[in-house]
Parts: C-alpha cells; sequence; structure tokens
C-alpha cells in the first residue's frame, strides 16, 4: 500500500532527527513531498510505500516522539510515464488544482484538489491515478 501522511511537529521538535529514527526502527524509506515552517510549526507530506502493518509502526513511532500524525485518506498522482501534456483533463478540473505550466507541460498542485475524480474520466491515455 502506499500511504501519505501530514506530519506537524512543534518547534521544540522540529530540529530532532524524529524520521530518520522512523525510517531506521521500521526498515523502510520515507519519502518528503513538501516540507514547510511556519512560526508555530513544522508541517510534511510524506510518502510510504509499505504494507498496513508496517504504516501503523511509522505513525506509531512518529506519535511517541510527539508528532502529530493525519493519514491522507486520497489523493491524486499523474503518471508522468503515461501523460502526453494534451490538457483534456485541466479543463474539467473545478479547482485549477490541475493547469498547463510552463512549456505547456501538465502542473498538479495538489493542496487545491477536492478529488472529485473529474481528470480520471477525462483522460485519454489514462495517466491519472487516485489512491484511496
Ligand atoms: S480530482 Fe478533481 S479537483 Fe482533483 S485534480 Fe482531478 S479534476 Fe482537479
Ligand atoms: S488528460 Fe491525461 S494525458 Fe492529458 S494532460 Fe491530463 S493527465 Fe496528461
Amino acid at each position: 500500500m502506499k500511504a501519505r501522511l501530514e506530519l506537524r511537529y512543534s518547534p521544540a521538535h522540529v530540529n530532532k532527527p524524529i524520521l530518520s529514527k522512523a525510517i531506521l526502527e521500521s526498515g523502510v524509506p520515507i519519502n518528503i513531498l513538501n516540507a514547510r515552517l511556519t512560526a508555530t510549526e513544522g508541517i510534511m507530506t510524506v510518502e510510504v510505500n509499505a504494507d498496513e502493518n508496517v504504516v501503523s509502526k511509522i505513525i506509531g513511532i512518529l506519535r511517541s516522539n510527539n508528532v502529530e500524525v493525519k493519514e491522507i485518506p486520497r489523493y491524486v498522482e499523474i503518471n508522468r510515464d503515461k501523460c502526453i501534456d494534451c490538457g483534456a483533463c485541466t479543463a474539467v478540473c473545478p479547482t485549477d488544482a490541475l493547469t498547463l505550466g510552463l512549456e505547456r507541460k501538465l502542473v498538479l498542485e495538489e493542496e487545491k484538489c477536492i478529488l472529485c475524480g473529474n481528470c480520471l474520466k477525462s483522460c485519454p491515455v489514462r495517466a491519472v491515478v487516485l489512491y484511496k
């Protein structure tokens, strides 16, 4: 299973190697998709490709180290090997989460996505994947 997690660190824990600890103890890589720091907390979105038990173990390690963990239940991903940047999905996206950017390359802004599923149906080459 592929799981995405939103992690929130308080300022006291931002500089601690908590993610490294979770990687070492679980034996599974954790991919950081984005990270940002505000005045009051650090927020990170990570992806883990592992079975459910390992994902639960990682969540446990993080929580026991004072990291708030929220599972992101569903998300959209574009398979770049298949996408031909035709733009069909951008026309049906209600929130402009999908746009054609520089050199007419498809750009997905995940934070704008409301998981309506329109893009899945519109793609001629089935390049859009909705993870549950
Ligand atoms: S699922 Fe809906 S909101 Fe999300 S990228 Fe596709 S069309 Fe846009
Ligand atoms: S409709 Fe499919 S092929 Fe066309 S830009 Fe969107 S994801 Fe890429």
